[in-house]
């Protein structure tokens, strides 16, 4: 038992120290710290072999992974997008030029709702970019034949769904693009780190380059691209913890599975529901506290913390609601997105979160009712 010790949202995964020693070694060798080394391609063949996929391209991070594709696919106009995200998705919309446009999400997997694009869409509309919410993959065939009914692209970002399968075939396979991120605090990380994974293959040049200026040739910059790329050490840290990411998911799922059994049909408590079809990465642990609960989400985040226990309002608030974009969105346009973000708290959740310390913060979560 490990009473009261301070538990945070989450705790970054990491091979054996020996392991990752051994794969920096050569790097001592070849004095190749970055621009697209040895670790970089070999972390780029892993992940395709991971993921299933023909094409992808490594970057620094998950946001500039977002930008470049979207500069890349040379995209003006609205994407239409969801306000039930981190800030990463909007920015990176907003900060290549175009101009998002917020759909309402679905109640039970908080993602976009596929029934409120069309009404949205118009002549200036050039895509889609939906998030695959904690790992629930999107209502992606919806979303597939709304994109080719109106010639729209789909840019998935997929940041929450590593490792999340669709009857076998990986979340990187579906719209024209899938960005993830591979930061510390993700299912798989990279330390920093994030990857477009794409269909078209006339992409793959492009991204590289956009990520390096826009260099094309020793002499030739075609491009205004900025510096986005993953350096040796990243990629090393991804290659290795990529070894362990199945053991690492099978943690997750009984960490998982044990909130479901304290907390699961607690009047007034939503927890997220398996999707048929899906095979899940456990990322997150997202709970609604509805107004039957008996305290308010904040109520339980404030008294969790008493306690040393740290969880996340996550997400909170909309990114419509952004003072950076005041006066620009309404966020009652989206009224399920608005109900969910006041009430939701991610609880504590990674892999090697002991058992007794769920059942503890089980334990503080519902004494936080009322009498
Ligand atoms: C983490 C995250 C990002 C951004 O990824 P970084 O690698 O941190 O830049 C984008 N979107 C969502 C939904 C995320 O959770």
């Amino acid at each position: 038992m490990t009473d009261n010790k301070t538990i945070l949202v989450t705790q970054s995964s990491m091979p054996p120290f020996e392991e990752y020693v051994d794969e920096i070694r050569s790097i001592w060798e070849t004095h190749w710290l970055t621009n697209m080394g040895e670790k970089h391609h070999q972390l780029e063949e892993d992940l395709k072999a991971y993921l299933g996929i023909d094409n992808i391209a490594l970057f620094v991070n998950g946001h500039s992974a977002l930008e470049c594709v979207l500069e890349a696919m040379d995209l003006h106009g609205k994407v239409i997008t969801t306000p039930f995200t981190f800030a990463s998705t909007t920015h990176a919309i907003v900060r290549v030029g175009l101009e998002p446009v917020f759909a309402d999400i679905d109640p039970v997997t908080y993602t976009m709702d596929p029934n409120s694009i069309e009404a949205l869409i118009d002549e200036d509309t050039c895509a889609i970019m939906p998030v695959h919410v904690y790992g629930n993959l999107c209502d992606v065939d919806a979303i597939a034949s709304i994109a080719k009914r109106h010639n729209l692209k789909v840019i998935y970002d997929a940041a929450h769904a590593f490792g999340v399968l669709k009857d076998g075939v990986s979340s990187a396979c579906f719209g024209d693009a899938s960005m993830f991120s591979f930061h510390a605090t993700k299912v798989f990380n990279t330390i920093e780190g994030g990857a477009v994974c794409f269909h078209d293959p006339s992409l793959k040049e492009k991204l590289d380059q956009w990520k390096n200026f826009g260099i094309t040739g020793l002499e030739t910059v075609e491009y205004v691209g900025g510096n986005a790329k993953m350096n040796e050490f990243a990629a090393a840290m991804g290659i290795c913890n990529l070894r362990h990411l199945q053991d690492e998911i099978a943690k997750r799922k009984l960490v998982v599975e044990r909130y479901h059994e304290r907390l699961e049909g607690v009047p007034g408590i939503v927890m997220s529901k398996p999707q048929p079809h899906v095979t899940p990465n456990y990322a997150y642990l997202p709970v609604v506290f509805e107004d039957d609960f008996g305290a308010t989400r904040d109520e339980v985040r404030d008294s969790l913390a008493a306690n040393k226990v740290f969880s996340r309002k996550y997400f909170y608030p909309l990114t419509s609601d952004f003072e950076c974009y005041e006066g620009r969105f309404d966020s009652s346009a989206t009224p399920v997105a608005a109900h969910i973000a006041k009430r939701v708290l991610t609880l504590p959740m990674y892999a090697d979160l002991a058992l007794e310390d769920v059942d503890r913060i089980c334990d503080m979560v519902l004494a936080t009712r009322h009498a």
